[in-house]
């Protein structure tokens, strides 16, 4: 599908857009001309990056259904269309598998996969219907596409908003629609989500999770994952790659999965 042709004038959402990744996207939204609303569960950064680069605040916390329906008339509200969403939030939880209780998969999973699933379900109709033309980005992770000890309840969230963005652009490009996806997987970017118990629900359970599971990469500023989002859905690609170098990793599980597709069979009469 050819991309978003113009931002300029565009409405746009983002969440998780008091910090990192997401606050690096909606800045280079408003630089290119887009009206901007950042929505975030975290009040005071939210409210200090709304008035840094000149975005509308929603305090809303993406694991509710609710709070995204109230962010979703609060835009509609104020701009009476919307255009671009970013369903961008989410959470860091790095341990092995046997260390990770059922409470550490519920939340990473309600902030990283239903926080999309939300966001994708309440705003797509929505730009269907006041939009002449619209773009969805999903936020996963390189984790999306390869695996790595420590990572079980990370992965599996990235990896289900790849699969779940994947689909939709087939539906999408199936019904012809107006409205494009994309999914972003980064590789390492300076965050804080090292720290995302920040705003675990019912305050911190552990120390900050160790990062150094994940496989060495060059770090990137989000200023630069913004750019590279406004480009990519302008272009319309459907994967959004900052670390392209990461490619033999991801090159490595495909291979692994094609090897057993080409030993399966061969016990057949
Ligand atoms: P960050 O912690 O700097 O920003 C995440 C933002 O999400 C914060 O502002 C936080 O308050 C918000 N948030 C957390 N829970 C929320 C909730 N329930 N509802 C609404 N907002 C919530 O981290 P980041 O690295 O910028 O993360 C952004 C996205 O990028 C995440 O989906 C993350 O998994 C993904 N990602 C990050 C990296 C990296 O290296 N930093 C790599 C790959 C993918």
């Amino acid at each position: 599908m050819s991309g978003l042709a113009d931002v300029e004038g565009r409405v746009a959402v983002v969440t998780g857009g008091a910090s990192g990744i997401g606050r690096g996207i909606a800045e280079a939204l408003v630089a290119a001309g887009a009206r901007v609303v950042i929505a975030d569960v975290e009040p005071g950064p939210l409210e200090a990056a709304a008035a840094e680069i000149g975005a509308l605040a929603v305090r809303t916390d993406v694991r509710l259904g609710d709070d995204v329906q109230a962010l979703a008339e609060r835009v509609l509200a104020e701009y009476g269309r919307v255009d671009i969403v970013v369903n961008n939030a989410g959470v860091g939880h790095l341990a092995p598998f046997d260390q990770l209780g059922l409470e550490d998969f519920r939340w990473v999973l309600d902030v990283n996969l239903w926080g999309v699933i939300h966001g994708v379900k309440t705003f797509l109709p929505l730009i269907e219907k006041t939009s002449d033309a619209g773009w969805i980005v999903n936020t996963a992770s390189m984790a999306g596409l390869f695996n790595a000890p420590g990572m079980a309840a990370y992965a599996a969230s990235k990896a289900a908003v790849v699969a779940l963005t994947e689909t939709v652009a087939q539906e999408l490009a199936q019904a012809r629609s107006r409205v494009g996806i994309s999914v972003l997987v980064p590789g390492l970017v300076r965050t804080a989500i090292a720290d995302s118990e920040r705003n675990r629900p019912g305050g911190r359970r552990t120390a900050p999770p160790q990062l150094d599971q994940i496989p060495p990469g060059r770090t990137l500023e989000p200023a630069a994952v913004g750019r590279l989002v406004v480009d990519g859905l302008t272009r319309g690609d459907l994967y959004l790659v900052t670390h392209p170098e990461m490619l033999p990793v991801v090159h490595d599980r495909h291979a692994r999965i094609e090897a057993a597709f080409g030993s399966a069979g061969s016990e057949k009469e």
